[in-house]
């Protein structure tokens, strides 16, 4: 067995904000399958001390910046758990990034890089019975770890980053230097200096033995001056050193056949069971019957899910026969537009504001379609649920979407690949345009039903990228030091 230990600020089902916690989450059974033994580190947030039972102290700190901390090990819902417990950084309600008044917590730079170090101090073997052969650090809140491993030359621990989304850098006061503890000689370019201040994901880009990113597409977006959010340079420089692995999807939770937020379960054999679905939606979101494609979007209502012009092409999206179905919440002034939009569209346009598990399952299974403009994705997880649902995704071409999807041309629809339709470009005309083109196809029954059965069919479990992941874990343990 190999030994990973996953280092996180999330992991679900302890604690989730973001694709990064299912990933953390799901990753550890899926990898025993392939010989990986995976462990996870998080910081000891309120949730994670609850959930863990029995554990024991293996390794203490008479003062982790600025108070004293331990590491408990024990079983917490499934995971091999090594909490953090430092009250003094970690024992806050709510938000585990953000303070109350809704911005960051002043100290974050302390919290995140003492999840570094001890990470870092795990992997030295400090704690008593277990050696680590990998570190896998998951964002910026793990990524100081490999800083710490890079400067210390006693150790040899194998770092692993992934990077969920570049858009979070943890960028800091060059003035926290002196406070890390690292050897005057990181304040480099070459080290943990980012344009002049300090930078998290940017150490963690600079010395981990590994970068990965959630899909090959953005892997390559993240190169270039367009997506690389100011570290294009540096990503280009690891190129060689750089893997895009997709996430999977949970297939049980996940599951139309056996969906209990559905009104109606289904399968490939049955897709008339999508039938009261549909009906269950046009109910809640007071939606009248139409012949032409039912869409749906599952999402946070932000620039980079491109709602912005979702909600300033949406006359287009009636004009074309379409209906739309919208959960989501995010900026206050997107919101706006939609509600406007139902307003204007009553009985064409719906739209629930908010955060609703099961809404986003009945969509699925109901919808024709689930609409995802998004101008940058680094995975993307409702183009999956939607392929396993038999709604039919509605995709940019742009990283994961573009690696998951394979549009509706005219050489898929002949080969009987399709299983969506892609678009190019995120802007008001592009999606008038593809509007029109699934409405055109969703006239076409049988077409149709091939695309939906053709996304059935798909495996998007963690199966394959477990395997990748495991692949990559020997790969990297085996590498040389220096
Ligand atoms: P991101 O992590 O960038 O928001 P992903 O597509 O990777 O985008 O993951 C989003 C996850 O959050 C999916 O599981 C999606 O179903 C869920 N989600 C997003 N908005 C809502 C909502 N308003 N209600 C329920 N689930 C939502």
């Amino acid at each position: 067995m190999t030994s990973v230990l996953a280092v996180a600020s999330e992991a679900y089902p302890l604690l989730k904000t973001g694709g990064l916690a299912d990933v953390v989450g799901a990753l550890p059974p899926a990898l025993k399958a392939h010989g990986i033994d995976m462990s996870v580190m998080l910081p000891g947030y309120p949730a994670v001390m609850k959930a863990l039972t029995g554990g024991k102290t293996v390794l203490s700190y008479p003062d982790l910046f600025g108070g004293p901390a331990r590491v408990i090990h024990g079983p917490a819902q499934g995971f091999d758990l090594y909490a953090i417990d430092a009250p003094h950084l970690y024992d806050r309600p709510g938000n585990p990034y953000v303070a109350p008044g809704g911005s960051d917590w002043p100290d974050n730079w302390m919290r995140f890089a003492a999840l570094g170090r001890v990470a870092a101090d795990a992997g030295k073997g400090l704690i008593s019975g277990y050696r680590v052969q990998v570190l896998h650090l998951h964002d910026w809140q793990a990524a100081m770890t490999a800083a710490y491993v890079s400067y210390d030359p006693d150790n040899s621990a194998r770092t692993i980053l992934t990077v969920h989304n570049l858009a979070f850098q943890g960028q800091f006061a060059a003035s926290i230097f002196p406070e890390l503890g690292l050897p005057q000689s990181a304040f480099a370019l070459e080290g943990i200096e980012y344009y002049g201040d300090v930078g998290f994901l940017k150490a963690g880009l600079q010395c981990a033995d590994w970068i990965t990113t959630v899909s090959p597409t953005y892997a390559e977006e993240i190169c270039t001056p367009g997506g690389g959010m100011g570290l294009d340079g540096l990503l280009r420089l690891r190129r060689g050193t750089l893997t895009g692995i997709v996430n999977g999807i949970d297939t049980e939770i996940w599951n139309p056949e056996t969906d209990k937020n559905l009104a109606k379960t289904y399968g490939p054999g049955s897709l008339k069971g999508r039938a009261p679905n549909k009906v269950a939606i046009e109910k809640r979101f007071g939606l009248e019957a139409g012949n032409g494609p039912l869409f749906c979007v599952v999402s946070r209502l932000t620039w980079q899910k491109g709602m912005d012009i979702l909600a300033a092409s949406l006359d287009a999206l009636v004009r074309a026969g379409g209906r739309l179905a919208l959960l989501g919440s995010g900026d206050a002034a997107v919101e706006v537009l939609f509600t406007d939009a139902a307003s204007r569209h009553t009985g064409r346009i719906g739209v629930v504001i908010g955060y609703d598990e099961a809404l986003s399952h009945l969509l699925q299974g109901g919808s024709d379609a689930i609409l995802i403009p998004s101008r940058f994705e680094p995975c993307g997880l409702t183009q999956l649920y939607g392929l396993r649902y038999g709604c039919v995704p509605v995709v940019s071409r742009v990283g994961g979407l573009a690696d998951t999807i394979v549009d509706a041309n005219d050489a898929a629809l002949a080969a009987g690949v399709a299983s969506g339709l892609q678009f190019a470009t995120v802007d008001q005309d592009t999606l008038e345009r593809t509007f029109a083109r699934a409405a055109s196809l969703y006239a076409d029954p049988k077409a149709w039903q091939n695309m939906q059965l053709q996304g059935m069919k798909m495996d998007v479990s963690w199966g394959r990228s477990a395997g990748r992941y495991a692949a990559l874990y020997r790969q990297v343990a085996a590498m040389k030091v220096g």
